[in-house]
């Protein structure tokens, strides 16, 4: 059993920025992801409004905040909390190893002890539970332009949503060569005005008033049911991007009590404390404004109160 003052769930932007500000407290910290460290940041293509930063991709960042945690805190990849459970004055938790890497001689189970703990578990994609979108996962669907952008390269690729991931993400690949158009189920987007000046700028449609109702194909994706202005057409398309926003990851937060919103996102005080003592939330899980910056910031403050509340 290893004991930690504060054990961080998530490595994303929040959990990262909460271990190094631990670690410099010298709490003894440590910070698990069920996969790598980065979480949804990974996947942002581009940022142009992280302070310090012109322009600066996730995955860079991310790669530059994992260095500098790393000297005050540890970081475990690719680790799967299996239980988290409140004792008197510790949280019990018991991880194995992610299930690709689990062997039959080797599940990599562990036991920890930590006397606080801040939720930084984030958000999932959302999906369009549509037929077809779960068949042609990886051979036409994708939730990530960073990651398999560059399979459709020279091809039609139908990016759905009107948010900012949709617009940033329809611009990269247009960017990387794709020829994108953006399917929305309204007739206004929802992502900031630059955005929707760089889609205009950039030559990418709108499919408007639109929803797919089918993906469709053989090996790979071949073409969608589109429904538009309520009529049913077969468009063609080499791939269907979806980016229609995400759930909040809370079953950890559930198993340990904490109280949620009527959305799923964990409710904390201005100091990210949640209603149980000595856990704490920062970034996307906690809802609001799901920014980079913010997420920092919260995860900055959630460090701070858990060292301030255990009086180490
Ligand atoms: P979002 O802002 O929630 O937008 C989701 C989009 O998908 C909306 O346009 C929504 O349509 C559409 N949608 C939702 N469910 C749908 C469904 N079942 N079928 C079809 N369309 C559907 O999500 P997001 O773009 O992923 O952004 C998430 C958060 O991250 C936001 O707070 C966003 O501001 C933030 N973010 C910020 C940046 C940045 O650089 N500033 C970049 C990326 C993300 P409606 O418009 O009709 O609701």
């Amino acid at each position: 059993m290893q004991e930690y003052d504060i054990i961080i769930i998530g490595a994303g932007p929040a959990g990262l920025t909460a271990g190094m500000y631990a670690g410099r407290q010298h709490s003894k910290t440590l910070v698990i992801d069920k996969a790598s460290a980065g979480g949804l940041g990974l996947e942002v293509p581009n940022m142009q409004n992280y302070p310090g930063f012109d322009l600066v991709s996730g995955m860079e960042l991310i790669g530059k905040m994992k260095a500098q945690s790393e000297k005050y805190c540890e970081i475990l990849e690719n680790t799967v909390i299996d239980s988290i459970e409140k004792t008197d004055d510790a949280f019990h938790l018991k991880t194995k190893l992610s299930p690709l890497l689990i062997t039959e001689e080797d599940d990599g189970a562990k036991e920890f002890l930590a006397k606080s703990i801040i939720l930084a578990t984030g958000a999932s994609h959302r999906h369009l539970n549509v037929p077809g979108e779960a068949e042609f996962l990886g051979r036409g669907v994708a939730y990530c332009a960073t990651c398999d952008g560059m399979f459709f390269i020279g091809k039609d690729i139908l990016m759905v949503g009107g948010g900012n991931s949709a617009a940033q993400e329809a611009l990269y690949l247009n960017h990387i060569g794709c020829n994108v158009k953006l399917v929305h189920r309204r007739d206004e987007l929802r992502c900031e005005n630059h955005l929707k000046k760089a889609l205009e700028e950039n030559g990418i449609d709108v499919i408007w008033n639109s929803t797919i109702e089918e993906i469709k194909g053989n090996l790979t994706v071949e073409s969608v049911t589109l429904k538009r202005d309520g009529e049913i057409e077969d468009y063609k398309t080499d791939a269907v991007f979806v980016a229609i926003g995400d759930d909040p990851s809370n079953e950890l937060a559930k198993e340990l009590g904490v109280a949620l919103d009527d959305d799923g996102y964990i409710i904390t005080d201005k100091n990210q404390a949640t209603n149980v003592e000595h856990v704490y939330s920062a970034g996307d899980i906690t809802g609001g404004v799901k920014q980079w910056i913010v997420a920092c910031g919260e995860g900055a403050v959630a460090a701070i109160s858990a060292y301030n509340d255990m009086n180490l």
